[in-house]
C-alpha cells in the first residue's frame, strides 16, 4: 500500500480477540473444569470484513477502537495487510474480547464483552469521503449513523451488513446504498417470525423491503440480489464445507472489494459467492479467507 494512496475499503466496525475454550461438555453453574485446549484468534466482524477485502487486493482501512492492550490485535491486523492508522487505542478499556466455549458434542456457549468497541464514539471516526465504506453493528448506533452519513455526504458508496439484527431507524437506512442480510436478518428486517429456508422464501421477504439495494445471504444457496423491482438469485457452487464460521464476513469484504473495484453489484455478488464459498472449505474465519488469485481461479 503506498503511503499517499486513499484506501479503497474502509471498514468502520470491531475487533475481538476470540478465546475458544474447549471442554468435554458446557460448565453448570458453580462448576470449575479443566480445559482441553485453547484457541486464541482475532474476530469481530469489522475486522474479519476488513482481512476479507485486504486479502483480496483492495486497499482497506479499519478504523475502530481497541483497549490498552490492543497492540497485538493490530498488528495482526496489519499483517494481513489492513491498514490500522484509523485506530483508536482507549485507556482503562480492555479490548472487545469474546469467550466461545465449545464441548464434544460442538455446542457452544459464548461470553462477549464488547469492551473497546462498545466506546468507539462518533468523532472517533476519521473522514470518510469516497471508497467503499462498509459497517455492521458491533459499534455503538451512534456511530453508524454518523459514519454513514458522512460517507454518503461525500462520494462514498456505503454498505451496511446490520449483524447482529437490531432495528434500523429510518434515516440510517436512507443512507445506506447497499444493504447485506443473511437469513434471520432479513427476516428481522422484513419483520417475518420466520427466517427464509429457500430463495423463494427470501425473494418474498426482501419484496418488504423496499427502495434500497439488498443483498440476502442465504448459505449454501448462495445469494438474491434485489435491485429495485428486479430480483436475481446467485447459487453458491458446490464445495465441500469444513466450517461456515466467517462466511458471511467473507462475502461482505469481498462484495466491498469487487464495488471498489468498480465491479456493478451483482457481479461483485457473483465475486464474493465465490470467495465466500472457499472460505467455507477451511476452518477459523479470517484463517480460511482467500486470496484474489484463489478466487478468480475458482471462478474459471
Ligand atoms: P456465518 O454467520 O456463518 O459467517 P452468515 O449466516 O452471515 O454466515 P451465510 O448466508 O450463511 O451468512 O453465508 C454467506 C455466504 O457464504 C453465502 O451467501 C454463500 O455465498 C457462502 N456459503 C455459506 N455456506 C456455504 C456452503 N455450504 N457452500 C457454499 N457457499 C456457502
Amino acid at each position: 500500500m503506498t503511503a499517499t494512496a486513499p484506501p479503497q475499503v474502509t471498514v468502520v466496525g470491531s475487533v475481538n480477540r476470540d478465546i475458544a475454550i474447549r471442554l468435554p461438555r458446557l460448565p453448570r453453574p458453580g462448576e470449575t473444569q479443566s480445559s482441553c485446549g485453547v484457541t486464541a484468534r482475532i474476530g469481530g466482524k469489522g475486522a474479519n470484513q476488513a482481512v476479507a477485502a485486504a486479502r483480496l487486493g483492495a486497499r482497506t482501512r479499519w478504523c475502530g477502537a481497541v483497549g490498552e492492550d490492543g497492540e497485538e490485535v493490530l498488528a495482526a491486523l496489519a499483517a494481513h495487510g489492513v491498514d490500522v492508522s484509523g485506530a483508536v487505542r482507549l485507556p482503562g478499556t480492555p479490548t472487545g474480547t469474546a469467550w466461545i466455549f465449545v464441548d464434544d458434542a460442538a455446542e457452544n456457549a459464548i461470553v462477549l464483552d464488547a469492551g473497546a468497541n462498545g466506546l468507539l464514539a462518533p468523532d472517533h471516526v476519521p473522514a470518510l469521503a469516497d471508497g467503499v465504506v462498509l459497517l455492521q453493528h458491533e459499534v455503538p448506533d451512534e456511530v453508524t449513523a454518523l459514519a454513514l452519513a458522512t460517507a454518503r455526504a461525500g462520494d462514498a458508496v456505503t454498505v451496511l451488513n446490520p449483524a447482529p439484527f437490531r432495528p434500523l431507524a429510518a434515516a440510517t437506512l436512507e443512507s445506506v446504498d447497499v444493504l447485506v442480510v443473511n437469513g434471520p436478518e432479513l427476516a428481522g428486517l422484513a419483520g417475518s417470525a420466520s427466517v427464509p429456508a429457500t430463495p423463494d422464501e427470501a425473494r418474498v421477504l426482501l419484496a418488504e423491503v423496499p427502495g434500497v439495494e439488498a443483498v440476502a445471504t442465504l448459505g449454501a444457496h448462495g445469494a438474491l440480489i434485489q435491485r429495485g423491482r428486479h430480483v436475481e438469485h446467485i447459487p453458491a457452487p458446490p464445495v465441500d464445507a469444513v466450517e461456515t464460521t466467517g462466511a458471511g464476513d467473507t462475502f461482505c469484504g469481498a462484495l466491498a472489494a469487487a464495488m471498489a473495484g468498480g465491479a456493478p453489484l451483482v457481479e461483485a455478488a457473483e465475486y464474493a459467492v465465490h470467495a465466500a464459498a472457499l472460505s467455507v472449505t477451511g476452518e477459523g474465519a479470517q484463517e480460511s479467507m482467500p486470496d484474489a488469485a484463489q478466487v478468480r481461479e475458482f471462478m474459471t
